[in-house]
């Protein structure tokens, strides 16, 4: 199952091959061509820095994309997908800390996502051949600020803080979704529980929908929802958001 991953090391960036010892380094990028390349030795865990799976020019993020999540925050659900945009700013890596912006919200909450890469340019594709544009999946925390989205018409404040984007910890082509578990714990604790075929719109629907209003390049992101069991972060908290088959995305809290 190939689960590539993006590091750095001296600096460098690049892309390399998740093995259970290390990373094995490509020669390219899963995106060109370079997938099935990998060149010199596994570099130990302990050496590389790990960096967001892509580096995307744009994150397309879907609200309110499961029933029972919908209803928690008093909400319907839409009759087609309701749209965000996250920065690429927001984006940290599996195991940097989400900064809390202390002085800007009271309430930030955790919101454990399966996100969609695009592996090839989608204009007005159609739901069937959306498939073909998916290069695989990883998991999104769509950290929130949900005082400011509940003062504010536009998400976009809420959404975007630095470091409200944890992405991770790798790309999985293989990954099909079908009924897996996606869970939240903080501290240990069970927040959220769902199963990502319990997702309104699904991936290929998106990925069609979305292409129809813009062009979604290779790296492009498309986080898909949430299920029920938002809640709030503080520092401090660690919070994992862990899909069945996909892996698990760690990140701590600090104050800032
Ligand atoms: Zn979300």
């Amino acid at each position: 199952m190939p689960r590539y991953v993006r590091f750095t090391l001296f600096g460098k960036p690049s892309y390399g091959l998740a093995q259970d010892e290390g990373v094995r380094p490509l020669a390219g990028d899963p995106f060109d061509g370079g997938r099935d390349e990998p060149q010199g030795e596994v570099l130990p865990w302990d050496v590389i820095t790990l960096r967001p799976p892509t580096s995307p020019t744009k994150i397309v993020a879907v609200g309110r994309n499961y029933v029972d999540h919908a209803k928690e925050l008093g909400n319907d659900v839409p009759k087609e997908p309701l749209l965000f945009l996250k920065p690429p700013s927001c984006l940290v890596a599996h195991g940097d800390d989400v900064v809390y912006p202390e002085g800007e919200s009271e309430l930030v909450h955790h919101e454990g996502e399966l996100a969609l890469v695009i592996g090839r340019r989608a204009r007005h594709v159609s739901e069937a051949d959306a498939a073909a544009h998916i290069l695989g999946y990883t998991i999104m925390n769509d950290v929130t600020a949900r005082d400011l989205q509940r003062r504010d018409v536009q998400f976009t404040r809420a959404k975007s803080f630095d470091t409200f984007g944890p992405l991770g910890p790798w790309l999985d082509t293989d990954f099909v979704p079908a009924a897996q578990r996606l869970t939240v714990h903080v501290n240990g604790e069970l927040r959220q529980d769902g199963r990502v075929d319990q997702m309104v719109f699904q991936p290929a629907m998106l990925v069609a929908y979305v292409s129809r209003i813009m062009t979604l390049e290779p790296g492009d992101v498309i986080t898909t929802g949430t299920p029920a069991g938002v809640g709030p972060l503080v520092p401090g908290d660690r919070v994992v958001v862990a899909i069945e088959g996909l892996g698990e995305l760690e990140n701590g809290v600090v104050g800032g």
